[in-house]
């Protein structure tokens, strides 16, 4: 998955495209995916890097989501763990089972949670992947023992699953590529272009060398999560905003303040949110708020209330609990809420997360809302709908099996290259041939995508990615035959 080859690819295209895709993250990256898979001339443009908008800032859960259950979604919580199911059979490198305790500080919880997470289990039906269990307060402690023992009074045990979002996102673009789809980062839509009132195509700008295309389509499909009304906007100055954004961050701490291989899911904090402590590539990932009324950026910045709030609350929860100076690294994200009815506006960690598309009278299809987790399913309805209006011949959806091309190329660099098997630093888990593989085979442009989306250093340790970073931009001028001004400029970019 070479940019120049599929820029390449991209300038020799002359025929008009049965789809083209406005967004790289797990939205559009799913629905090329789709669109590739059943054979249709598929092509995916993101402005920025696959995945670097909301899809890389996740809590890194597959799930049915537990605390939808409280609100009675129970068909979204369904389809969710159909899903979660499926993600774990077509992607099991990076996918993979992950069991948690919710602690009990009153007899009470112990009892509700355990009858939710009952059934949980039972929407779950075959696809479930191991047992719930109530366990004394004893036995809660051996599984998690940092939990606050104070009023501990026991807890539930049950199992999820969890990802590298990022990694996720460049397997399903991988295999797009491998059925035919073409997809390209750095490479931003800039405009609709329309033919008697109907969409028919669109501009688009690679941000890389300046080049700009007019590129022709039978469907468009816009799919770029928050961004989704400029999007919309480009198409109709006057359409309404649909989407709603609300802000979670997430806190990194070293892997002590969990001490165990389950995390814990704290489902109603005093104030209703849910708090996870997830073990994640050796550290600990403590998350999430629900912050509305952010602007809206590619690269949101955690506000200091919301650390705040999550250092206090990991106060509560946890016995050796983390203080500022712990935090290895923070990431924000902002969640593409679809915009309730006016009368129902309230608190955006109320508005549900089922997915929404939307038909322009142009055409254009806007797919958006959801989960990372229900992304396939809903790429399987916005191609379902672009057969429609696109008149596309009919084909039947590929997904719900299909293996993802989920393993990176760097183990068998390494094997070949031994002196890339070196780690970029003692600090994180990954060497240069992890580096290798993104350049070469990963469309990594810059050093961000690197070391924010194709390793994940970025969001693991900032002061280790601090002290690497120089080499890795060295490496990769190397590899791409860049000069020494690529290199302070992209050191420069990291810092700001
Ligand atoms: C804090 C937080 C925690 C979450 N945790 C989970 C979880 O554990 N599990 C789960 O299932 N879900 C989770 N979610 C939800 C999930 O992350 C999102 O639903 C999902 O990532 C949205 O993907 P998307 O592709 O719709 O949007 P995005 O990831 O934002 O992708 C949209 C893309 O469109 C691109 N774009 C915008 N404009 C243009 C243009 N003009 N041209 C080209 N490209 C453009 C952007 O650069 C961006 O990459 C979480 C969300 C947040 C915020």
């Amino acid at each position: 998955m070479n940019r120049p080859e599929q820029i390449a690819r991209l300038k020799d295209h002359r025929k008009d495209w049965d789809l083209v895709v406005i967004g790289g993250g797990a939205t559009g990256l799913a629905i090329a995916l789709d669109g590739a898979s059943r054979g249709y001339e598929t092509l995916l443009l993101e402005g920025a890097d696959f995945a670097e908008s909301t899809s890389s800032k996740s809590t890194k859960l597959i799930h049915g989501g537990v605390r939808y259950l409280r609100g009675g979604e129970i068909s979204l919580v369904r389809e969710a763990l159909i899903e979660r199911g499926r993600l774990l059979k077509n992607a099991p490198s990076l996918v993979k089972p992950l069991p948690f305790i919710v602690p009990a500080y009153r007899w009470f919880d112990r009892l509700f949670y355990g009858t939710g997470l009952a059934l949980y289990d039972i929407l779950a039906g075959d696809l479930g992947i191991g047992n719930t269990g109530h366990y004394s307060c004893s036995k809660t402690l051996e599984a998690s023992p940092n939990l606050n023992r104070n009023g501990l009074r026991g807890g539930t045990w049950y199992w999820d699953a969890q990802f590298d979002d990022a990694r996720l996102a460049i397997a399903m673009a991988k295999t797009a590529v491998s059925r035919g789809g073409l997809v390209l980062n750095h490479c931003k839509v800039t405009g609709l272009i329309k033919e008697n009132d109907q969409v028919t195509g669109v501009f688009a700008k690679d941000a890389i060398d300046g080049a700009e295309f007019e590129i022709k389509a039978k469907t468009v499909i816009n799919a770029t999560g928050v961004f989704t009304d400029s999007v919309r906007k480009m198409d109709d100055a006057d359409l309404p905003d649909v989407i709603m954004p609300s802000q979670g961050i997430h806190i990194v701490l070293d892997r002590e303040f969990l001490k165990s291989t389950a995390g814990i899911m704290i489902p109603a904090t005093d104030d209703g949110r849910v708090l996870f402590a997830i073990p994640w590539h050796n550290r600990v990932i403590l998350g999430t708020t629900d912050t509305p009324g952010v602007p809206v950026e590619l690269n949101p910045k955690p506000l200091e209330e919301e650390i705040d709030y999550l250092v206090e609350h990991a106060k509560r929860y946890l016995h050796q609990a983390p203080d500022h100076g712990d935090i290895k690294a923070t990431f924000a994200g902002l969640r593409p809420l679809v915009r309730p009815p006016e009368s129902e506006v309230g608190k955006t960690s109320k508005i549900s997360r089922k997915y929404s598309l939307f038909v322009s009278k142009s055409g254009l299809i806007t797919m958006t809302g959801g989960k990372w987790t229900t992304c396939r399913a809903m790429a399987e309805a916005a191609i379902d709908r672009a057969i429609e209006l696109g008149k596309l011949k009919p084909a039947a959806c590929q997904t719900q099996d299909l293996r993802l091309l989920d393993e990176s190329s760097a183990e068998e660099i390494a094997r070949v290259e031994e002196n890339l098997k070196a780690p970029l630093d003692g600090e994180l888990p990954y060497t240069f041939a992890d580096i290798a593989a993104a350049v070469r085979d990963e469309q990594a442009e810059t050093l961000d995508d690197v070391l924010s989306r194709r390793t994940r250093c970025r969001i693991l340790d900032r002061a280790a990615t601090a002290r690497c970073a120089p080499q890795v931009a060295a490496f990769m001028a190397k590899e791409k035959g860049y000069d020494e001004t690529w290199i302070t400029n992209q050191l420069q970019g990291l810092a700001d």
